[in-house]
């Protein structure tokens, strides 16, 4: 097998009175993300990894946020998207691991419904998806609730 590693981060401003989704998953929260589309850091940054360990450039190339067909889209159409592209190479996932930078609010309750999410749209166990938070420790702008981190490592594998 032929087997390829990727990652990805994004961020996004936090801003009271949006939603807030996270993993394909909407949370209850005060803030949420500014973004063109639904501000899903998490599946943005696991679409750059995908992209990434394809060779496929990056998620702004693919679905750029000067086209409208793109303006509040759901994040979940981008991800499966992007296993559309990397699947057109013969790529299929190996597993996924990732990390969300937030201060509040705490998202351990829903990783479950997120990882479920994810492994259905990269046609995978949800075993092989894994979702981790942390806090800056109130430092930085995470810390300060202005904004929010996602990083994304994949592997991805397709037959020699
Ligand atoms: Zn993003």
């Amino acid at each position: 097998m032929n087997s390829r590693i990727g990652q990805g981060i994004d961020f996004h401003r936090l801003e009271p009175g949006l939603d807030l989704w996270l993993g394909g998953v909407k949370i209850p929260s005060e803030r949420g993300c500014v973004a063109y589309s639904d501000g899903d850091v998490l599946l943005h940054a696991v679409c750059d990894a995908l992209l990434g360990a394809a060779g496929l450039r990056d998620i702004g190339f693919h679905f750029p946020d000067s086209d409208p067909e793109f303006s509040r889209i759901d994040s979940k159409i981008l991800l499966g998207r992007t296993f559309g592209l990397i699947g057109e190479k013969g790529y299929s996932v190996v597993n996924v691991d990732c990390t969300v930078c937030l201060e509040k609010p705490k998202i351990a309750a829903f990783t479950p419904e997120m990882r479920n999410v994810i492994s259905g749209i990269l046609k995978t166990d949800p075993e092989n998806i894994s979702v981790k938070a942390t806090t800056t420790e109130k430092l930085g702008f995470t810390g300060r609730e202005e904004g929010i981190i996602a990083l994304a490592v994949v592997l991805i594998t397709r037959p020699q």
